[in-house]
């Protein structure tokens, strides 16, 4: 089975719309998202981009600022501070990466937590290690949605993450094994000094790769049967690939995700989802 992100995305952000139709009908409160792009990296260009186009369709109000690629990190936090302060806005997103005169923790630990709809706040992310999530970061949980919509049993099931970065690998080695639906599971998490990596992911019933590293997953690092979730992306002189070597892992596994179209779309789908609900929130506070 291909594991039609794109397709799911698209329900998702019907979903979304009509939601938020719904929550602009009864508060007269336009959920509003503010994007911060420093500098012109192609892909976050991209990126950008397509999250403003979702937000329109969603009926999200939506701004990009733009600042220069050798802006002053203070001037960056002025900026989020703005952000902070402005009740008309509820999801602030810085876009990553930020050049390396900036740090990018402080400038993410400088965003209101209930306003932090990517879930990069340590505020954030004790609370997701601890089960009592505000805001679940967006790739891992496009992942969970796609495991859960498609009837994909995590619990008591072992899965395999492999990379451990706080976008992605952490996250989503902590919420499946988290307690309750789309949960349950017995996790493992892979890095690049794990040993005899190829043993461990054979071992994975579902098996989630974000290494940054293409094709860098193929059919002998891979059991039988196992569904497969590539989160990697890169564009190649052949297209674009994820980290996942397509050919010789989708005759083995149950299900897996194509790249594009597998986790990416979801990734947008779920920003929505979480501006959305600070809207909400911050209605209700
Ligand atoms: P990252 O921050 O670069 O982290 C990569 C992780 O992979 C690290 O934990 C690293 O281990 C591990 N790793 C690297 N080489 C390895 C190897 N040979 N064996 C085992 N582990 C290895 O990556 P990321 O931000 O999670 O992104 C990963 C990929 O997903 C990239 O291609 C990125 O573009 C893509 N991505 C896609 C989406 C989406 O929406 N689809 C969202 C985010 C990212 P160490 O910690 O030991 O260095």
């Amino acid at each position: 089975m291909i594991l039609d992100g794109k397709a799911l995305a698209a329900t998702i952000r019907s979903e979304i719309a009509e939601a938020t139709a719904a929550f602009v009908a009864s508060s007269h409160v336009v959920p509003k998202l503010a994007a911060v792009l420093v500098g012109g990296d192609p892909a976050s260009e991209v990126y950008v981009r397509n999250k403003q186009r979702a937000c329109e369709e969603a009926g999200i109000d939506n701004v990009l600022h733009r600042l220069p690629e050798d802006v002053e990190e203070a001037q960056l936090l002025e900026l989020v501070a703005e952000f902070n302060q402005d009740r008309s806005v509820h999801g602030i997103l810085v876009q990553l990466p930020l050049p390396s005169q900036m740090t990018t923790a402080k400038v993410l630990q400088a965003v209101d937590p209930t306003k932090d709809v990517d879930a990069f706040h340590p505020e954030n992310v004790g609370r997701l290690v601890q089960g009592k999530p505000r805001f679940l970061p967006c790739t891992p949980q496009g992942i969970q949605q796609l495991l859960i919509r498609q009837q994909i049993e995590t619990a008591g099931r072992h899965v395999v993450v492999i990379g451990r970065s706080d976008i992605v690998g952490k996250p989503i080695a902590c919420m499946l094994s988290n307690r309750g639906i789309g949960g349950d599971a017995t996790v493992t998490l892979c890095h690049s000094k794990t040993c005899k990596l190829d043993t461990i992911s054979r071992q994975a019933e579902i098996l989630i790769v974000a290494i940054g590293r293409p094709k860098f997953v193929t059919g002998e690092m891979v059991q039988k049967d196992a569904v497969v979730i590539d989160v990697g992306i890169h564009r190649t002189d052949e297209g674009l690939v994820g980290d996942v070597d397509y050919a010789s892992v989708a005759p083995l596994a149950s299900a897996i995700t194509p790249v594009p179209g597998g986790v990416g779309p979801l990734t947008v789908a779920m920003l929505l989802q979480n501006t959305l609900r600070a809207a909400q929130l911050s209605h209700t506070a």
